[in-house]
């Protein structure tokens, strides 16, 4: 049995912090919500009362938080996880985050000797709950090795991507590429309807000619072909719209701090940014179709 400190009980953690418990495994899960913390007890975990409390014993500390900002108070603060966390800890974290920030942290782990690996998530609600993410990870291949593991029992797809923040450097280019993606196969669908080709019909071709692609086949924006996407569903998430945006702006952020030209992953921010600024963020990220149709 391995010792845990899990930060963070949000949508994602708790699915993630359960399959931990349900492993076996003694697990002290921290949020700043006392009512995740209860959750997390239900599901077989430790409550702790603090970020110190939860890591003082633990062998490996997992982190799921929802910005950069958090990560490096959770981390690097007088009562963080680096002044508390017990000597050869490992520390996994899994926050999507600037990938700078990612190296950063990481650099201070491996200035006090902690072993650290970023390793954000694709997979969604559903898959932390169901133990099937995807772990895109960075840092040292041996504190890879010590992770996968205890990643194994959260996720399905485990990869190394290399050196630290480079599983935020994976995270984000394929989510740039999917909002990306996802909008031009709104625009195509949209354009066939309006020259007078249905939804089905289009799909039938274009999902088997050279247009195919993931939004289409697995997630079509439009209605009908594919009965088990969000737009079946009046575009509830899913992947919520501000989560595509938040990762369309780090993407942005990184682009700018390698000179690294992004024409189109831009200008798909500046669209889901004006469902930001509609109030409509809250749709699934496929919703952008409305957007593209004018009947937000
Ligand atoms: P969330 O907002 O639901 O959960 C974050 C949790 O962190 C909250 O419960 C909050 O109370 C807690 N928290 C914040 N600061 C804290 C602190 N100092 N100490 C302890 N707890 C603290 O977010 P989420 O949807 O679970 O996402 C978490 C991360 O996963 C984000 O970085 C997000 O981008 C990424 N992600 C989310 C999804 C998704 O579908 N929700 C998918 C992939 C990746």
């Amino acid at each position: 049995m391995t010792g845990i400190a899990f930060i963070g009980l949000g949508n994602m953690g708790i699915g993630m912090v359960a399959n931990l418990a349900k492993a076996g495994h003694d697990v002290h899960a921290f949020d700043l919500s006392k009512e995740a913390v209860a959750r997390a007890v239900d599901l077989g975990c430790v409550a702790a009362q603090s970020v110190a409390d939860a890591v003082s014993a633990a062998d490996v500390v997992v982190t799921m938080l929802p910005a950069g900002a958090h990560v490096k108070a959770v981390y690097c603060g007088d009562d963080g996880v680096f002044a508390h966390a017990k000597t050869g800890a490992l520390m996994i974290d899994s926050s999507t985050i600037d990938v700078s920030d990612a190296r950063e942290v990481i650099g201070v782990a491996d200035a006090l000797g902690f072993a650290m690996i970023d390793a954000p998530v694709s997979g969604g609600v559903g898959g932390a709950a169901a133990g099937s993410l995807t772990f895109m990870c960075g840092g040292q291949k041996d504190a890879y090795d010590r992770a996968k593991p205890v990643l194994d029992l959260m996720g399905k797809n485990i990869f190394h991507a290399g050196d630290a923040g480079n599983g935020q450097v994976a995270k984000i280019c394929n989510n740039m590429l999917l909002g990306i993606h996802m909008i031009g196969t709104c625009e195509a669908f949209n354009l066939a309807e309006k020259l007078g080709l249905d939804a089905q019909t289009f799909y039938d071709i274009s999902s088997t000619a050279s247009g195919q692609n993931w939004s289409m086949t697995s997630y079509c924006p439009a209605p009908g072909p594919v009965a088990s996407a969000p737009s079946n569903n009046n575009y509830a998430p899913g992947f919520a719209a501000a989560m595509m945006l938040k990762d369309l702006r780090l993407a942005h952020g990184a682009a700018i701090a390698a000179e690294a030209s992004i024409p189109l992953g831009k200008h798909a921010e500046t669209l889901y940014a004006s469902m930001e600024a509609s109030g409509d963020d809250g749709l699934d990220f496929s919703g952008i179709m409305k957007l593209i149709k004018g009947t937000l």
